[in-house]
């Protein structure tokens, strides 16, 4: 069986990149979720405090056998450094395109042995993001359908250390 990694921002994880995690890991014997330290986006919790909220929520959701590592500079390196086989990402609505599209290929150029695989958003998912997750936890919303205890909590001590 294969292995694969599954590289973002999570900042914070939430039910939908579980529910991503939840598929792939019916299809690859060996996952790894891999946090860029240095998103694109300026993140709300540093590298460490995603790495130790994405753990804690895997327990927190009962998901064992996944590992979670952190990665600075090009996502192919740490796939290769790692030896997976694939590059798993998720895909929402239409906006997502035009970007993965061209990491894919991009990626593919780099290394042709590792395939990036796609998974379609539950359509439950299809509108969740961990930024819409963060600006409703920031206005006071209730985000507990949208992300696990151990992430609200998280959130709300965020919110809280910033004021
Ligand atoms: P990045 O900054 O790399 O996009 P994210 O943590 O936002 O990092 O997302 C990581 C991956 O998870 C991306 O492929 C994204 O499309 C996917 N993803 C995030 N939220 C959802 C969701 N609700 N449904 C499906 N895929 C999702």
């Amino acid at each position: 069986m294969s292995s694969a990694i599954y590289p973002g921002s999570f900042d914070p994880i939430t039910y939908g990149h579980i529910d991503i995690l939840r598929r792939a890991k019916k299809l690859f014997s060996r996952l790894l979720i891999a946090i860029v330290a240095n998103p694109n986006k300026a993140p709300l919790f540093s590298v460490s405090e995603r790495v130790g909220i994405t753990k804690e929520t895997l327990a927190e959701v009962k998901i064992c056998g996944v590992e979670v590592i952190s990665y600075d500079g090009l996502l192919i390196e740490c796939a290769k450094v790692n030896g997976v086989d694939a590059i798993v990402r998720g895909l929402r609505a239409n906006s997502d395109f035009d970007y993965e599209f061209q990491m894919a290929l991009t990626n593919r150029d780099l290394d042709s042995e590792i395939e990036t695989v796609f998974f379609m958003t539950a359509g439950k998912y299809s509108f969740l993001s961990s930024s819409i997750v963060k600006e409703v936890k920031h206005y006071g919303g209730e985000v507990s359908s949208f992300v696990p205890k151990t992430v609200e909590d998280a959130l709300a001590r965020k919110f809280e250390s910033l004021e």
